[in-house]
């Protein structure tokens, strides 16, 4: 089965080699998917015949995006608690471990419904590719269930036992630290493709965020890392001398942090939703882009610091908060995600491509930040196949 989608006003294709600029820009142009990938990318008049063709009425056309940060593993409500601080009140909950609480009462099928409940919301907004963490069970059944869990619906699993320390271990780090290097590891590695650490104040420092990657690493696992989200430390320093794939938040940085990035192939990636959930300060993308480091944005959904599926709304916040410009916003969503996942399969429309496409109901990819807040996804293709609206 084959389909040519023709009459895209502006398509986006993420390769110079095939259009303008550094998003490979083309007007008036025609795209091929067959097979659940893209087969020819050219102009609409010399399109080849196919099975299936669809107008999209000079529509613009983009990738899908690449979400790679996303925690949706959990169970639990916390709104009261972000009605709390945007009230100004001060509030005690307990943050994760409210979600750890409730994570470890549910049944794997709340788990399951509430996981898929949020890829197929992630999808109606245009994400086609979506990395999931554990991290709110922290017992080696309940991060074995998680990122089983996450398993079914996503192909990028992260396991994250080093979320945070337990309550039940919070006066035996150690005790903890080896839990999450052995026997939960074990459990785990087998259902993730990557490790994670949340390699910051109040989390875990760097000798033990570097004990967490490396026994990952020694299971096969790819390295991430969540550094400098509240303060500066040593996150990105050890996610670049680690060779991870991607120094999460990246909030506060240093100049040799912002040198370190761009002079390594590890993935600076930001998450305005949660500086504006949390009403904390923005990250300093245009540092980072202008140093040269590669920058990706991601939601972190999650449901305590940026409860969020939207990449359309990142895209908003990071070029009006974060002064990334349109382009630059677009492709941190698409090729820079791809990137942090160290996938060439995803983010692009290039032949050989995953066929996961959107057209926008909009004559240009910069209607995305222009139109904050406005649903602009005339149609989702994943794997070349349309997707029916959840709603
Ligand atoms: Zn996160």
């Amino acid at each position: 089965m084959s389909t040519l989608l023709r009459g895209i006003g502006q398509l986006v294709t993420n390769d110079p080699a095939l259009g303008a600029g550094p998003l490979g820009v083309r007007t008036d142009a025609a795209l091929v998917l067959a097979d659940g990938s893209v087969g020819w990318v050219g102009a609409s008049g010399r399109a080849p015949d196919c099975d299936q063709v669809v107008d999209v009425d000079g529509r613009c056309v983009v990738p899908g995006f690449v979400d790679s940060h996303a925690h949706l593993v959990f169970a639990g409500d916390r709104s009261a608690e972000f009605d709390a601080r945007m009230s100004g009140r001060p509030y005690e909950a307990a943050g994760i471990r409210t979600t750890v609480s409730a994570t470890r009462a549910a049944s794997d099928e709340a788990l399951a419904g509430n996981a898929r409940r949020l890829v197929a919301e992630m999808l109606t907004s245009g994400t086609t590719t979506v990395e999931i963490k554990s991290g709110y069970g922290l017992t080696v059944a309940d991060e074995e269930r998680s990122v089983r869990v996450a398993g079914m619906v996503c192909d990028e699993v992260t396991y994250l036992g080093a979320h945070v320390v337990p309550p039940e271990y919070a006066d035996d780090r150690a005790g903890y630290l080896d839990l999450v290097t052995g026997p939960m590891l074990d459990a785990c590695a087998p259902h993730a493709r990557w490790v994670d650490v949340f390699c910051d104040a109040g989390a875990f420092d760097a000798e033990e965020s570097r004990t967490v990657l490396a026994a990952g690493a020694a299971r096969g696992l790819g390295r991430r890392v969540h550094a400098n989200q509240l303060g500066h430390g040593a996150g990105v320093q050890l996610a670049v001398e680690l060779d991870a794939a991607s120094a999460d938040h990246c909030t506060y940085l240093t100049d040799a942090d912002v040198t370190a990035l761009a002079g390594s192939p590890t993935v600076a990636t930001l998450l305005p939703g949660a500086e504006f959930s949390t009403r904390s300060r923005y990250p300093d993308a245009r540092r980072l882009l202008d140093a040269g480091a590669t920058v990706a944005l991601a939601t972190d959904c999650n449901p305590g610091s940026s409860y969020t599926t939207s990449m359309p709304f990142c895209i908003a916040l990071a070029v009006r908060e974060m002064r990334m410009t349109p382009a630059e916003a677009l492709w941190a969503s698409t090729v820079g995600g791809a990137t942090a996942l160290r996938r060439a399969d995803v983010g692009r429309l290039t032949p050989g491509a995953k066929a996961d496409v959107l057209v926008l109901d909009a004559p240009s990819f910069v209607h995305l930040a222009y139109r904050p807040g406005v649903d602009l996804l005339h149609q989702v293709w994943k794997d070349g196949e349309r997707q029916v609206p959840r709603r």
